[in-house]
């Protein structure tokens, strides 16, 4: 019999406490009864398994480290883990969590008021609501610090907001959306809750993605969207505040992208076992050897990254600069890694049905969004050298 596949080289795992392995093994269940089977189906449909959701709500794990709000008072490292075990199965999947659990519920816990995270984080938590979070734009991609051309008037005890957003996560089917404008009268970037159906606010599918295909991305179209008063995120009024969001949810990004890895490299390592040539199965030969240890070696040097990272975010100490040195390296090692695991396919690396191939499309996506690698090295180098080389 060939060895278990070893992934966890390191035994990083071994630092968790027994409920905190606990609650991994739950999630890894449900990725492996429930998403496995179905994974390559919805991919290539291009559509959203809706009838999910109940069942992930019942996991209780949205917002997990939004202390006093999210479900078990866990930690940043535990929403780290589920963001890998998911994405070991399914990025898309773990993108829609992010999603809900990071970027909406992140928006309302550091940047709403004490009565705004009443009101919405526990439906967002049960999964009762399901967010979008729409800060990019058709023309402001990178460049979202610098001003949002999607803008937000102050009229008696309301705002009307008019824009468009683009790569929407969720955004045909959520509930609510994050929307990102920029007030005329200020100028400053400000958040605002807005619900779906609100007038003047129309959600377009973006169609043909070559990656993330079940992701349900949108473009969204806000014509004087009414949105009242106590809907703006009251501690959301500048881009450094939609900054912290950002800055907590990256961590999340660099730990989709080791799962995106060690699932790719886990199928990888199971085909040199059964794969034959020459008479011998493929994992015999040196040059196959070679390569399942490059991955290895990339894939552990993500996982200590990550791991160390999410202590330090746990510990209030994570930095802008470390977050961002995470994303880029992580995403970078996971393209390198899943190549790698195509490879070793052959031909088959190519057909979905291997499953690697998703993760090689997965990758590309997981590489650019929450920033590019050249926007996260920029917020490095910047603390490197201290210059800003951003314009
Ligand atoms: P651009 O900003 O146009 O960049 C083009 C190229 O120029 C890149 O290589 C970039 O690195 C480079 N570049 C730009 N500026 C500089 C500079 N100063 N110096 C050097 N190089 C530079 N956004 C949301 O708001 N909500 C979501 O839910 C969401 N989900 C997404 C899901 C997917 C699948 C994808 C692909 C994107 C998603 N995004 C979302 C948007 C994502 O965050 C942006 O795509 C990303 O920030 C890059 O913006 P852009 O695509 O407009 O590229």
């Amino acid at each position: 019999d060939p060895p278990e596949i070893k992934s966890d080289f390191y035994q990083l795992y071994d630092q968790l406490s027994e409920e905190e392995r606990a609650l991994q093994q739950r999630v890894r269940q449900f990725m492996e009864d429930e998403v496995r089977p179905i994974a390559n189906e919805y991919w290539l449909k291009g559509e959203f398994p809706h009838h999910l959701i109940p069942k992930m709500a019942e996991l209780d794990i949205c917002g997990l480290p939004l202390k006093g709000y999210g479900s078990m008072d866990h930690s940043y490292l535990m929403e780290g883990i589920i963001s890998l075990e998911m994405s070991r199965v399914d990025a898309s999947i773990s993108t829609f969590f992010g999603v809900q659990s990071g970027l909406v519920m992140g928006s309302i816990y550091f940047c709403g008021s004490e009565e705004q995270k009443q009101k919405w984080l526990p439906k967002l938590r049960t999964m009762e609501l399901i967010g979008a979070f729409g800060l990019t734009e058709p023309k402001v991609g990178s460049s979202v610090a610098g001003g949002l051309t999607t803008k937000a008037k102050k009229e008696d005890d309301h705002w009307i907001l008019n824009g468009q957003k683009k790569w929407i996560g969720n955004g045909t089917f959520s509930d609510i959306t994050i929307i990102w404008a920029q007030d005329v009268d200020d100028g400053q970037v400000k958040g605002f809750i807005v619900e779906n159906d609100t007038p003047g606010f129309r959600a377009e599918k973006q169609k043909d993605k070559m990656a993330l295909r079940t992701v349900q991305n949108a473009r969204l179209y806000l014509e004087d969207v009414k949105v009242p008063a106590e809907y703006k995120l009251e501690n959301g009024n500048s881009f450094k505040d939609t900054a912290k969001v950002l800055k907590a949810t990256r961590a999340g990004v660099a730990w989709q992208a080791v799962g995106c890895a060690q699932g790719a490299y886990e199928y990888a390592v199971d085909y040199t076992h059964k794969r034959e040539q020459f008479g011998k199965t493929i994992g015999s030969f040196q040059l196959i050897q070679d390569l399942l240890v490059e991955m290895l070696s990339d894939l552990t040097a993500m996982q200590t990254m990550a791991f160390r990272l999410s202590q330090l975010q746990d510990e209030g100490k994570m930095t802008d600069e470390q977050a961002s040195l995470a994303k880029v390296s992580c995403t970078t090692h996971t393209r390198s890694v899943v190549e790698k695991a195509r490879e070793i396919l052959g031909g088959n690396g190519i057909l979905l049905k291997y499953n690697v191939a998703r993760f090689v499309a997965d990758a590309e996506a997981i590489y650019t969004y929450e920033g590019t690698k050249q926007v996260n090295s920029l917020i490095v180098g910047r603390a490197l050298t201290g210059k800003s080389a951003f314009v």
